[in-house]
């Protein structure tokens, strides 16, 4: 399936067309078009299929047809297990929201790094924060993050999250979502654990896997 099937927005057709994105992969023909016809959805996918995409495409799509004025507000938060996912997942925003006329503010909230700085991107006003478990509880300890506004919680990784010991920073930033909102879960396993953690976090959430 070719990626002008989607109907998506023109500014990011350029994008696509400028990184050599032609064809959807599978997890991205499957997730896509739940994404845009605003599903929760736990999706069962690998590194290397293309899940990156296959969120980041309809979350910006539903910036462009759903434009706020103002300062910006974070309306997206994506977690991931780890600082190198979390830069790549903020990269391949920045790739794909290139071409808008207004720039989204796209911040990593990763560990190691000065945490001042993130807190003043934070303060200064963004649209999406991308976070590692661990710093974004940080902030959220120090109430330096408002994210009442959020409408689209992604969850990447979530079996390596696990893995790595973070289910209670998870359910703890879960309590400062609000109820309403899209939630999108990617894993590349799903063990009974992951089953909890997914009915906790979605609500009618469509399975899908490749
Ligand atoms: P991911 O599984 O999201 O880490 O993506 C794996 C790699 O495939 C990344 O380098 C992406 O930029 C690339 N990629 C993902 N989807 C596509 C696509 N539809 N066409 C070309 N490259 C892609």
């Amino acid at each position: 399936m070719i990626f002008q099937e989607f109907n998506l927005n023109e500014k990011i057709e350029e994008a696509l067309k400028e990184n050599s994105y032609i064809n959807a992969t599978p997890i991205q023909e499957k997730v896509i078009p739940l994404v845009l016809q605003a599903d929760d959805i736990i999706a069962r996918a690998q590194t290397g299929s293309g899940k990156t995409a296959a969120f980041v495409l309809p979350i910006l799509n539903h910036y462009l047809l759903n434009e706020k004025e103002g300062k910006a507000k974070i309306r997206t938060l994506v977690l991931a297990p780890t600082r190198e996912l979390t830069l790549q997942i903020a990269d391949i925003f920045k790739t794909f929201s290139s071409k808008f006329d207004k720039t989204l503010k796209i911040v990593s909230v990763i560990g190691g790094q000065s945490i001042g700085e993130q807190l003043l991107d934070i303060q200064k006003g963004c649209d999406i924060v991308v976070a590692t478990a661990g710093r974004l509880l940080d902030i959220v300890d120090k109430k330096q993050i408002n994210l009442e506004n959020l409408e689209f919680f992604v969850l990447d990784e979530a079996d390596k999250m696990l893995d790595l010991g973070f289910a209670e920073e998870l359910e703890l930033i879960l309590k400062q979502l609000p109820n309403k909102r899209q939630n999108l879960l990617f894993s590349a396993t799903y063990p009974q654990k992951m089953k909890q953690i997914a009915s906790m976090i979605t609500r009618n959430a469509i399975e899908v896997s490749i």
